[in-house]
C-alpha cells in the first residue's frame, strides 16, 4: 500500500503552509505543492497539501480546480481527503466552501460514508472558537471581528450552520460543544444520528484545542474531512503517527542568507525594525525613487554583491501606510502591488544566482510571487519557527535546479526578532 495517508486541498498558499505545519507537528512527513503537480509525488511522504488559489475565484472554477487536485491525490493513493479553508470561513453565499465540499462528496459517492462530512474552522489555540455553531475570532463574533468589512468575502453572519446552508443543496446540522466534550464515541453517535436525519454536513463546535483532539478519532475512516487548519491536529494519530523530530527533518542548511520583505503588516514592520536595530545589513526598495523596476532590481543585487559574506541581508519595500498610499496614488493599488511583487521576486531570483541558499520571504502575496519566480513546484515542510511558519526545503526550477531553504511568512505572523531567530533555528 502507498505510504500517502492524507491528501489535502487548500484554497490558498499560506493557508496550505499553516495546515502542513500542523501535520508535521503531529508527526507526519509532509510536502506542499504549488497547484496540482504534473509529476508523481515523492514516495516518502505521509501527507500532501496541494495549494490552490481558489478562495475568491468563481465557484465553478474553484470546483474544477479542487476536483483536479482530488483526482491527482486519489490517483496517488491518498486514504483520506482534507479540504482546508480559512479559519474565518471566508466565503460568500455563492461559495466557495459549500460548492467545493459538495463537489468532493459527489466525486467520492462510491466510497462508504461519503454522504456525510464535517465543516469547522475551529482552532482555539489560534483564537478561533466555534460555540453553538457561532464562530468567534478572539473574543468577538465573526461579524464584529473586522471580517464584516473584508473587500472580497465580507462575513456578516457568525452562524456557520446558516452560512454553509446558504451555499449547499444538502442539509447542514450541528454537533454542539456538549457532545464534543463527551469524547469520540459521543461525537460518532451524534454523526450517526445526523446521518439518519438526512444531514449531509455538520458544523462541529470547538471551544478548546482538546475538542479537536476528541474530534480526531471520530473522523477515522471518513473519506472527506473539511476544516480550517485546526482539525488537522487530531487526524495523524488515526494513522498511527505521534509527534517526532524526524517528521520535520530537512537537509542541513548551507550558503548565504537573505530576507525579502514586501509585507506592510504591523508585525513585519516590527521585524524589519528589529533586524536593522541589531545592525543587520538592509537595502530599502522605494518605488517612488526608482528609475524603473529593472533598475531597482539591478541596484539591489549590486548592493548585495558588495556586502560582507556570511551575514544575512534584508531587502524590503515594507513601508508605513502614508508611504504605501503615495505609491498607490501614483500607480494605482493593484498595479503598485503587482509591480513591487515583481521587483522583489526578481531580487529573490537574483539572490539565489548570487549564492543565497537560505531565504525568508515576508508577505503572503510576496511569497507567492517569489515561489513562482523561483520555479518552485513543491516544498518539503520542516520545523516550525513560529506558529504557522515552518522552514521548508525546495528545489528551484533551474536550470540548474538549486536546493534552497525557504521560510514563507504571511504578514502578521512571527515575533519581532523573527528574521534573526529564524536563521538561528535552522540546523
Ligand atoms: P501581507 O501578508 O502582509 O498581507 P502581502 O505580500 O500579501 O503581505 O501583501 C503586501 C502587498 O503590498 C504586496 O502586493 C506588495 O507588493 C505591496 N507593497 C509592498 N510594499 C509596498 C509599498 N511600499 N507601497 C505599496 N505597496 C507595497
Amino acid at each position: 500500500m502507498t505510504r500517502l495517508c492524507l491528501g489535502c486541498i487548500a484554497d490558498d498558499f499560506t493557508g496550505a503552509t499553516d495546515l502542513a505545519n500542523n501535520l508535521v507537528r503531529a508527526g507526519m512527513r509532509v510536502v506542499q505543492t504549488v497547484g496540482v503537480p504534473s509529476a508523481a509525488p515523492p514516495d516518502d511522504v505521509d501527507a500532501i497539501v496541494v495549494a490552490l488559489k481558489s478562495r475568491t475565484i468563481a465557484a465553478s472554477e474553484a470546483v474544477a480546480q479542487s476536483l483536479s487536485a482530488f483526482a491527482w491525490l486519489q490517483h496517488h493513493g491518498a486514504r483520506q481527503i482534507y479540504f482546508k479553508y480559512c479559519s474565518t470561513f471566508d466565503s460568500t453565499p455563492a461559495g466557495n466552501i459549500g460548492p467545493v465540499t459538495e463537489a468532493l462528496m459527489d466525486a467520492m459517492r462510491d466510497q462508504p460514508g461519503a454522504s456525510f462530512t464535517i465543516a469547522t474552522p475551529a482552532f482555539p489555540d489560534n483564537q478561533r472558537t466555534v460555540f453553538k455553531g457561532h464562530l468567534f475570532v478572539g473574543d468577538r463574533l465573526l461579524n464584529e471581528s473586522g471580517m464584516q468589512h473584508h473587500p472580497l468575502t465580507p462575513m456578516r453572519d457568525p452562524d456557520l450552520v446558516r452560512v454553509l446552508q446558504a451555499q449547499v443543496n444538502g442539509k447542514v446540522g450541528l454537533v454542539d460543544y456538549r457532545v464534543v466534550a463527551q469524547g469520540p464515541a459521543a461525537i460518532a453517535a451524534r454523526f450517526d444520528a445526523l446521518r439518519a436525519e438526512g444531514v449531509a454536513m455538520a458544523i462541529v463546535d470547538g471551544i478548546a484545542n482538546d475538542d479537536l483532539l476528541r474530534l480526531g478519532p471520530a473522523l477515522a475512516g471518513f473519506p472527506l474531512v473539511t476544516g480550517g487548519s485546526g482539525v488537522a491536529i487530531g487526524l495523524p494519530a488515526n494513522f498511527g503517527f505521534a509527534p517526532s523530530a524526524a517528521s520535520s527533518a530537512l537537509p542541513p542548511a548551507a550558503g548565504a542568507q537573505a530576507i525579502v520583505s514586501g509585507s506592510c503588516s504591523r508585525a513585519t514592520h516590527r521585524q524589519v525594525r528589529d533586524f536593522i536595530d541589531r545592525g543587520g545589513a538592509a537595502h530599502a526598495i522605494d518605488p517612488l525613487q526608482a528609475e524603473s523596476a529593472d533598475a531597482s532590481v539591478a541596484a539591489a543585487l549590486a548592493w548585495h554583491a558588495r556586502q560582507a559574506p556570511g551575514a544575512p541581508a534584508l531587502f524590503y519595500s515594507t513601508a508605513e501606510p502614508d508611504a504605501v498610499g503615495a505609491v498607490q496614488a501614483r500607480y494605482g493599488v493593484e498595479a503598485a502591488g503587482a509591480m513591487i511583487e515583481r521587483v522583489l521576486a526578481a531580487i529573490a531570483r537574483g539572490l539565489v544566482q548570487q549564492g543565497v541558499r537560505q531565504l525568508i520571504v515576508a508577505g503572503g502575496e510576496t511569497s507567492g510571487a517569489c515561489v513562482q519566480a523561483l520555479g518552485i513546484t513543491q516544498l518539503m515542510i520542516g520545523p516550525q519557527i513560529d506558529p504557522g511558519v515552518p522552514w521548508c526545503h525546495a528545489s528551484t526550477g533551474g536550470p540548474p535546479p538549486v536546493p534552497l531553504h525557504l521560510a514563507l511568512k504571511s504578514g502578521n505572523f512571527g515575533t519581532d526578532d523573527f528574521f534573526t531567530k529564524a536563521f538561528a533555528t535552522l540546523p
